[in-house]
């Protein structure tokens, strides 16, 4: 398995691609500790997954779920250098754990063969950021008024 591009890409091609994996994912708050760096992955690139890679900073309420997140640290992330996300939305990039190896390889199986002979990045359209600096996903971004 090779590991998801660390670097975003200027200017991803937009298509809205379902994500049925990451609202299924059953990770805990404290499956991460301030420190660890982390991706959220964004589409494909290349025959690879990419995403933004960010560093967990502080334990964060997730408004649009209610629930524990953290604090993340986008140092490419300008005026949204720091912002709030869901545990599940995070995959560990300093250590290999099975947890995080697992949702990775899912969403490889789920994306690559769709994306298969493209070279352009394609992002997935699955996250927004909130003005108020939540990063939500698109499926729990519905409740959202
Ligand atoms: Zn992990």
């Amino acid at each position: 398995m090779t590991p998801p591009s660390r670097t975003p890409p200027p200017t991803p091609a937009f298509a809205p691609t379902p994500d049925p994996l990451t609202p299924a994912r059953d990770i805990t708050h404290a499956h991460f500790e301030a420190g660890d760096q982390v991706i959220v992955l964004k589409g494909v690139a290349g025959g690879e997954l990419w995403g933004d890679a960010v560093r967990v900073v502080a334990p964060s309420w997730h408004t649009p779920t209610d629930k524990d997140g953290w604090r993340l640290r986008d140092a490419t992330g300008g005026a949204q250098t720091y912002i709030t996300g869901h545990p599940r939305y995070l995959v560990h990039l300093s250590r290999r754990c099975p947890d995080c190896l697992i949702y990775l390889r899912a969403m490889e199986e789920h994306l690559l063969p769709k994306y298969a002979g493209h070279d352009a990045v394609v992002d997935c359209g699955w996250y927004t950021t909130t003005a108020l600096g939540q990063l939500v996903h698109i499926a729990d971004a519905r409740g959202i008024r």
